[in-house]
C-alpha cells in the first residue's frame, strides 16, 4: 500500500492519506450491495403486501357485486313474472311477494329463516355443486370450492335480510348495521325506497347502492321484459299494488285491517 503527503491546504496536512486496501474497498461494496437487497426486498415485500390486499378487496367486491346482481335478478323475475296463480311458484313466492308491495314493513316480523329460506337453500346448492365439480378433474378449470363461492352464497343467501334491514328503523337495526349502511357499505334504506315508488321498476337489487343506478341507466331489466315479450311472448304481469294495475285480493285487504 502506498501512502501519500496531505498538501499544505489540507486539514490534516502534517499527515499521510493512506487508501484502503482493495480487501476493504471490496468489503465496503459489498455491505452496500446487501443493503442495497435488503432494502430492495423489504420495498417489494411491502408492495407485495399492498398489491396482495387491492386485489382480494377488489376480488372480494366484485363477488359482492356479482351476488348482489343475481339476488336483483331473482328480484326482478318475482316481480314482473310471478303471481299468485302462478302454477308451482305461485304461493311459495308470488304470495310474499304481493304482500311485500303491498306492506312493505311486514317483512320486518320474519325471521332470518323466514327471509332467506329460498335463497339460502339456492346457495347451499352452489356450494355443494361447486364442491362436487371440484372432485373431478376434467372441471378442476371451473375454479371448485373457493372463498369466491363461499363469499357469494354467503352475500346471495343473506341478501333477503339485508333487504329487511332496509325497512326497518335504525332503532331496530341497531348500531353496528346502522353504521354499515351510514358508510354506504350496505344497502341504505333511502336507496331502497326508490324500489317501492309506483311504478315499482327499478332498483331490484338489494344489497348495495351501487349497482341499481347503473343497471337502471342502461335500462338494463327494461330491455330484458321487451326482448321477453318479443322473443317468447312473456308478457311482464300487472302489480295490483300500483294504482291502475288491478284491485289488490280480498286477502291483503284482511291483511291491512287485521294490521
Ligand atoms: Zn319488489
Ligand atoms: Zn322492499
Amino acid at each position: 500500500m502506498t501512502c501519500v503527503n496531505l498538501p499544505e491546504i489540507c486539514l490534516f496536512r502534517n499527515r499521510q492519506f493512506c487508501p484502503p486496501a482493495a480487501a476493504t474497498i471490496d468489503a465496503i461494496n459489498r455491505s452496500f450491495k446487501s443493503i442495497n437487497v435488503l432494502i430492495w426486498q423489504v420495498v417489494r415485500k411491502r408492495c407485495g403486501v399492498m398489491n396482495d390486499f387491492i386485489s382480494l378487496t377488489l376480488q372480494a367486491a366484485g363477488v359482492v357485486l356479482a351476488a348482489d346482481f343475481a339476488a336483483g335478478l331473482v328480484h326482478w323475475i318475482e316481480d314482473a313474472y310471478i303471481r299468485e296463480d302462478t302454477p308451482w311458484l305461485g304461493r311459495w313466492i308470488g304470495r310474499p311477494n304481493i304482500v311485500h308491495h303491498h306492506l312493505p314493513r311486514r317483512m320486518t316480523r320474519n325471521t332470518w329463516w323466514e327471509s332467506n329460506k329460498e335463497l339460502l337453500m339456492a346457495m347451499g346448492a352452489l356450494v355443494i355443486a361447486a364442491g362436487w365439480l371440484g372432485c373431478l378433474t376434467w372441471h378442476v378449470w371451473l375454479g371448485c370450492l373457493t372463498w369466491h363461492v363461499w363469499l357469494f352464497a354467503l352475500v346471495g343467501g343473506n341478501a333477503n335480510e339485508v333487504h329487511k334491514w332496509s325497512h326497518r328503523t335504525r332503532r331496530e337495526n341497531g348500531r353496528f348495521i346502522t353504521l354499515l349502511q351510514d358508510w354506504r357499505i350496505l344497502q341504505t334504506p333511502q336507496h331502497h325506497t326508490m324500489h317501492h315508488t309506483n311504478p315499482k321498476e327499478v332498483h331490484y337489487c338489494p344489497v348495495t347502492n351501487a349497482l341499481n343506478p347503473v343497471l337502471d341507466a342502461l335500462r338494463f331489466w327494461e330491455v330484458l321484459e321487451w326482448l321477453l315479450e318479443h322473443v317468447v311472448g312473456l308478457k311482464r304481469q300487472p302489480d295490483s299494488s300500483v294504482p291502475g294495475q288491478g284491485i289488490p285480493p280480498e286477502w291483503i285487504a284482511e291483511m291491512r285491517r287485521a294490521g
